[in-house]
């Protein structure tokens, strides 16, 4: 691992001016070449940035470091507070951790912001008419990365959301809506479906919502806000949504304005940030000079405007636009009809420096007034609720097919005092009492008990249950505790139930 201060290769740095320093990664695929295109016109346009580079990513990975990082490079990234990185490859298999994933979740990075504009009539597009941002939570959800083979047939990963996460992300994207002059923020979630994680979800942007009533605010269920999305992207403004279907729907969105090789996206912490493009390493065009280098610009934008340095920022987004707009486009924006030159990456940053201080005719020229960073109020934890274990669910491996069978000898376990069998779900679909022959079973089984009227339960109880279990053979694979908070019930009931 090798870390210095770029002196040699982008030395126009000018000591007398105020530097910011930035940390930079190339990383992998076109990483390399779409970072040096993006350097030279940030260069060229007079940002004043001092480059400290760190080597991160699959070289990292395959020298034997998981983690695909070393300890001094995230000393400089923590010291620097602003990093610029190009994409990663994250090696295929086992027990290589996602180096994205916790440098947002590491530093904190809650915010993910990913604006998605058409840039009709100059790139080709269904949807002529299309200018939204997606800020995406950046730290929760399956991203957690927790994840369990339990049985043979049946692998779980954990699904985390926080009210803390919700309300700063939810909060983030109305504060910017507000900064940005936008008139709409809407929310995807799957709350039918996932009434607790998802409900938290859309419950806060319920509370949070009412704190900005010049904003306009709705809710979509997530499959049909998707297909909204896709069909006619004009009906919407700012999107804010859980991790997976951010990452998901600001693909969707990028490639729906022309390329997922247009779009920038800026990753923002209370502390520190980082910018990026939104897509890949793209390894199958590496190396050749053909990628397009606008995505990675589009979030070194972001960050000049984070770092108070917007005249720059205009300066470049405008010179890009005109770029853009004379039909000077990569390979995967390139239309017959709607391009005049095919150019190499290299190629087109040349041609949008020589166009820097000239503003686009028809596209509207960007006038960045008010981008700096938005602070936030920091979360302020709620009153604890009353907590009462009401039950347990106790999972089992069991490799029988019938619930009554399972049913039976569950039944004949000690704590039958204190708890009592209610429900047996197998994929969360109740099988007994009652169950259909019809539903195909795995080998994973909830055995979901509840505490008897007038019972106090206490965690003695559940751990007799799994002593019990023991003496009888069955295997329970792991145990979730059903509390009431404030005597509502913290957990979803079985499906069938
Ligand atoms: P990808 O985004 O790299 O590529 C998807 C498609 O888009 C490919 O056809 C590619 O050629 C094209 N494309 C992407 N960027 C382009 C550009 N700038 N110009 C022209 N065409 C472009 O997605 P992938 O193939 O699924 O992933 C490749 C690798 O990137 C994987 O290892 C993945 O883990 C990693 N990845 C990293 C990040 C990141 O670092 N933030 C994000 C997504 C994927």
């Amino acid at each position: 691992m090798f870390i210095y201060i770029l002196k040699t290769q982008f030395c126009r740095i000018n000591k007398t001016k105020t530097m910011t320093k930035i940390t930079v990664a190339k990383g992998d695929g076109i990483g390399p070449e779409i970072m040096d295109a993006t350097i030279s016109i940030l260069l060229a346009a007079g940002a004043e940035i001092e480059l400290d580079e760190i080597e991160v990513g699959e070289k990292v990975y395959l020298a034997g470091n998981t983690a695909g990082i070393s300890q001094d490079a995230w000393a400089t990234i923590r010291k620097n507070k602003v990093f610029l990185k190009a994409p990663i490859t994250t090696p295929q298999g086992g027990g290589y951790k996602s180096l994205n994933v916790s440098t947002r979740k590491f530093l904190g990075l809650y915010a993910n912001v990913r604006p998605c504009m058409s840039l009709h009539p100059f790139v080709n597009t269904k949807h002529p008419i299309m200018d939204l941002v997606i800020v995406r939570e950046n730290e929760e959800d399956l991203y957690a990365g927790i994840e369990h083979q339990q049985t043979d047939e049946v692998v779980q990963c954990l699904k985390l959301i926080s009210r803390p996460g919700c309300e700063k992300i939810i909060r983030y994207a109305f504060e910017y809506a507000k900064q940005q002059n936008r008139k709409k923020v809407t929310c995807f979630t799957k709350d039918n479906i996932m009434k607790q994680t998802d409900g938290l979800f859309h419950q806060v942007f319920d509370e949070i919502a009412k704190e900005y009533p010049a904003i306009e605010n709705e809710h979509w269920i997530v499959d049909i806000g998707a297909a909204k999305l896709a069909d006619t992207p004009d009906a919407f403004d700012v999107l804010v949504m859980p991790n997976l279907y951010g990452d998901i729907l600001s693909d969707v969105a990028a490639q729906i304005t022309g390329s997922v090789g247009l779009a920038g996206s800026s990753n923002i912490g209370e502390e520190c940030a980082m910018f990026e493009a939104i897509h890949g390493s793209a390894p199958l065009i590496a190396g050749k000079n053909i990628a397009n280098p606008s995505g990675l610009l589009q979030g070194a934008i972001l960050m000049l405007n984070h770092i108070g340095q917007t005249e720059v920022a205009e300066k470049i987004q405008n010179a890009w636009l005109k770029t853009i707009e004379d039909g000077i486009h990569t390979s995967d924006i390139f239309n017959h009809k709607t391009s005049k030159q095919k150019v190499g990456t290299k190629e087109f940053a040349q041609s949008v420096i020589s166009n820097l201080g000239l503003e686009p005719l028809i596209l509207s020229p960007v006038a960045y007034t008010n981008n700096s960073p938005l602070i936030l109020p920091k979360y302020k934890r709620k009153p604890a609720a009353m907590k009462e274990l009401v039950g347990v669910d106790f999972f089992v491996h069991w490799n029988g097919s019938d619930a009554n069978e399972l049913a039976d000898k569950i039944d004949k376990l000690y704590n039958k005092g204190s708890l009592k069998l209610n429900i047996i779900t197998n994929r969360g679909i109740k099988v007994w009492p009652n169950g259909f022959k019809e539903t195909f079973c795995t080998d994973h089984w909830r055995c979901r008990f509840i505490k008897r009227e007038g019972i106090e339960l206490n965690h003695g109880n559940i751990i007799s249950l799994l002593q019990e279990a023991n003496i009888e053979n069955i295997e329970c694979i792991k145990t979730e505790n059903l509390y009431n908070f404030n005597g509502k019930a913290g957990y979803s009931l079985g499906q069938g139930q």
